[in-house]
């Protein structure tokens, strides 16, 4: 995974690093705080060499999983899940703020804009505004928290090809911010298949221990899936793949407290309820995608560059909808 600007370097001025004090206050934690709750060192490294790279990663990983960690006894275990649970009582919960669409009308359906910590899956058809959502996020995500930003990175796979860097320039002039920092401040890598998107999501792991991250976009999550595995004899080793990948997702919220956005497609489907409904499109991934996804929001087209976004299901979120526009400082309200 690489910085879609020359070269990966620690949040530059855009994004200011929060301070130290609230980073120790607010986590993730490095997994060598449980040394200070009686885990030897030894032991600290051999959760590390597994991937365990702070407390939340061990407080949210499944005690079975722990046991197959090599070196380390079933005793042991109980011990350091004790003191990841000590450890995390004295951590606040990570925080969950809204980062701006771009767009008021569709940050007041949102209450806000798009939540840290969960996901949030944006299904339309073709050019409904998916990947254009996206491009301003990353923009907005490293606005200051009084100006609707997430004071964080942003980490792009793009399953696609369709990120363009150029976009985020124009979007960040909008916002009064310097282009190239806004560059340096999105890691961006390209998935080719499946198995790599999912492989993608460790580097991610790593990198978001290092940084503050604010969003992290799959754009789409879903698209390799219908190239990878076709036919329904697949349908099941699919969904089983894109499970997999979803709860990984789902980690990465619940760990770094960054906002997950994934795009999908939809299809029309034909059915024979579809005979009196007239034809139904449905986002792609079945009951998977649909539990996965916190909140599921709904573009479609209106008239020339307006579109229209519809709260399908959120936890919070009454099921209203708002106008926006694409415009080349990407989301914005509509100009009438
Ligand atoms: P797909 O399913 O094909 O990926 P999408 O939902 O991701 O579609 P977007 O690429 O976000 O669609 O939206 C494309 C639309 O954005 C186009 O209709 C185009 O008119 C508009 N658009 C893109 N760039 C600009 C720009 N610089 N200025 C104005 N409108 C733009
Ligand atoms: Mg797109």
């Amino acid at each position: 995974m690489s910085s879609s600007a020359a070269h990966q370097k620690p949040a530059a001025a855009a994004a200011p690093a929060p301070a130290e004090e609230e980073a120790a206050e607010h986590g993730p934690f490095p997994i060598e705080q449980l040394q200070a709750s009686g885990i030897a060192a030894l032991d600290v490294k051999k959760l590390k060499d597994a991937g365990l790279c702070t407390v939340e990663s061990v407080v949210y990983s499944p005690r079975k999983d722990l046991l197959q960690i090599k070196g380390i006894s079933e005793a042991k275990v109980d011990k350091i899940i004790e003191a990841g649970n000590a450890s995390q009582l004295h951590a606040q919960r990570l925080e969950i703020i809204q980062v701006t669409t771009g767009s008021r009308e569709l940050d007041q359906i949102l209450e806000g804009g798009i939540e840290t910590g969960s996901i949030t899956e944006i299904y339309g058809e073709f050019r409904s505004g998916k990947t254009q959502l996206c491009h301003t996020l990353c923009v907005t995500c490293q606005l200051p928290l009084d100006q609707g930003g997430g004071e964080g990175k942003a980490l792009y796979i793009d399953a696609e090809g369709t990120f363009r860097p150029q976009r985020l320039l124009q979007i960040a002039d909008r916002f009064g911010l310097n282009g190239a920092d806004v560059l340096e401040n999105v890691a961006y890598a390209r998935a080719y298949n499946t198995d790599h998107q999912s492989r993608l999501l460790l580097e991610a792991a790593s990198m978001m221990v290092e940084t503050r991250f604010a969003l992290m976009v799959v754009d789409s999550a879903t698209a390799l899936y219908r190239t990878d595995f076709s036919g329904r004899g697949e349908l099941s080793a699919r969904q089983m793949h894109l499970a997999k990948f979803l709860r990984s997702l789902q980690k990465l919220a619940d760990e770094f407290g960054v906002a997950v956005v994934i795009t999908n497609q939809v299809v029309a489907q034909v059915d024979g309820a579809a005979m009196f409904a007239g034809p139904q499109i449905k986002p792609i991934g079945g009951n998977i995608m649909a539990h996965a996804s916190t909140t599921r929001l709904f573009l479609r087209k209106g008239r020339g560059e307006e579109r229209i976004c519809k709260v399908i299901s959120s936890p919070c979120l009454a099921e209203a909808e708002a106008r926006f526009q694409i415009s080349s400082e990407g989301v914005t309200d509509v100009k009438d």
